[in-house]
């Protein structure tokens, strides 16, 4: 752990998913000196899919293979929405650098520029994003194809069932077949945790063991499609050398938390972001803000009491919305906990939630958030930047439900690039 404490920095990021450690990355690159304050959890990255823009309008739920296309609908119709206030090129330039990071660190990503690509899910969807992990890849062209195609599930493994997958979709991909394979520990394990297993598959005997399984029942298919927990650290190796085995190209299916691809890109900014001089002052929380009359900010950070503080130039914040605790409510009103800046949402309670769970408007309360300026900074009740160098980027903004939208760690990106190309404007 690097002792922050009594330091000063440019920028400090408070919260450590996406958006946050996004914005690590890019501030990194650019000589920022900065520290990122919040908690790991893998689930914030859940599925390690990127989404750019898929769904506008929502209650029509049009979906959208040109992503730019969409982008350009969505800012038309929905003025406030974060995407508003980056240009396209920006937008290109921030997934160009965070899909070329992901490859330094060796987490290959594979996009077309223009495009979204299709991919099934566990659930037996068909769901589209801009970035997809390399490992998952060839399933974008089998299921492009249709190619017969055989999907194995682990007994065991909880929230991936081949079954159930094929069969919701007869339809789409009649060429599918399914293998149901017995535990590779041995017939005295009932269930099994993907993570164990994923790190298990790193080991050659287990990776020989499942080849074993699954090669009697190749013959007749082109490709063999797995949950994704071949391997943590190491996936490639464990996809190349299992499809070797096997003789037909292997690909990975988005399944159920705990997921692996989510521990994949959590690890691949912890290889970069403490050798590339950003303190990371994980498994703590800001606990209080307060703006200096030099115009900077001094952070109180602790578990759950004061244990350091820091200051800094700019602040970042990305901290989510209610999952995260970027935003809480009570009975009546959402808040921002931190800065206590106005946060843009429903006129009253009533107004939270339509009639049925999966309205097909989304809720209000999912749109819910911080409006900002073209630069990012939350704005007070005013309308004017609440503070000239307190910025905002990720799902805390307001105008977008990410879920509906299908755009959730694209603005992330895009919202992270966009404040720290602002703050270092500022800092010039
Ligand atoms: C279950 C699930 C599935 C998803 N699937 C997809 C997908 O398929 N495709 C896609 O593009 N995106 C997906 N996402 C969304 C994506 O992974 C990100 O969650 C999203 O981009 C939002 O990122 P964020 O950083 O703005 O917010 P969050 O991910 O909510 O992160 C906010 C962070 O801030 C921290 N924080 C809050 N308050 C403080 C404080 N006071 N001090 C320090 N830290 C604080 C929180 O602990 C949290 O770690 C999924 C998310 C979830 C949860």
């Amino acid at each position: 752990m690097i002792d922050a404490s009594n330091q000063k920095f440019n920028l400090a990021i408070i919260g450590a998913g996406m958006a946050g450690m996004a914005a690590a990355v890019f501030a990194a690159k650019r000589g920022l000196s900065t520290v990122i304050v919040g908690s790991l959890v893998e689930s914030w990255f859940t599925g390690g899919l990127i989404d750019l823009m898929g769904v506008h309008p929502i209650e029509s739920g049009k979906s959208w293979q040109d992503p730019w296309a969409a982008i350009e609908a969505v800012v038309k119709d929905i003025p406030g929405h974060p995407y508003a206030h980056i240009p396209r090129e920006d937008i290109k330039a921030a997934l160009q650098e965070f899909y070329a990071f992901l490859n330094d660190a060796g987490l290959p990503y594979r996009f077309e520029d223009d495009r979204n690509s299709n991919l099934i899910t566990a659930f037996g969807s068909i769901k589209t994003a801009h970035g997809i992990p390399q490992t998952m890849w060839p399933g974008v062209t089998a299921l492009s194809d249709k190619s017969p195609c055989l999907i194995v599930d682990f007994k065991g493994l909880k929230g991936f069932s081949a079954d159930l997958l094929a069969e919701r979709l007869k339809e789409e991909w009649p060429g599918l077949r399914t293998l149901s394979i017995p535990s590779i520990y041995g017939d005295q394990v009932h269930e099994i945790n993907p993570v164990p297993l994923a790190r298990d598959l790193e080991i050659a005997e287990y990776r020989q063991k499942l080849a074993g399984l699954i090669k009697p029942h190749v013959k007749e298919v082109e490709f063999v499609g797995l949950p994704a927990v071949l391997g943590i650290h190491q996936p490639d190796k464990v996809i190349d050398e299992l499809g070797e085995m096997l003789g037909k190209p292997i690909f990975e299916i988005p399944a159920m938390p705990p997921s692996i691809p989510g521990m994949r890109l959590k690890e691949a900014f912890l290889r970069f972001l403490p050798v590339n001089n950003v303190h990371c002052l994980f498994q703590k929380h800001v606990l209080k803000a307060t703006p200096t009359s030099e115009g900077e900010f001094s952070l109180d950070i602790g578990r759950t009491e004061h244990e350091d503080s820091i200051r800094a130039d700019a602040v970042l914040l990305a901290t989510g919305r209610f999952l995260g605790g970027g935003l809480q409510s009570d009975h009546t009103t959402v808040t921002e906990p931190i800065f206590d800046l106005p946060v843009f949402q429903p006129g009253n309670r009533e107004l939270w939630h339509g009639d049925g769970l999966f309205e097909l408007g989304g809720h209000a309360i999912n749109q819910a958030g911080l409006e900002t300026d073209a630069m990012f900074r939350p704005l007070d009740p005013n309308g004017q930047p609440a503070f000239e160098k307190l910025f905002a980027a990720g799902i805390i903004l307001a105008h977008q439900d990410w879920t509906r939208m299908k755009c959730g760690s694209g603005l992330s990106v895009a919202s992270a690039y966009g404040t720290i190309k602002a703050i270092g404007g500022l800092m010039s």
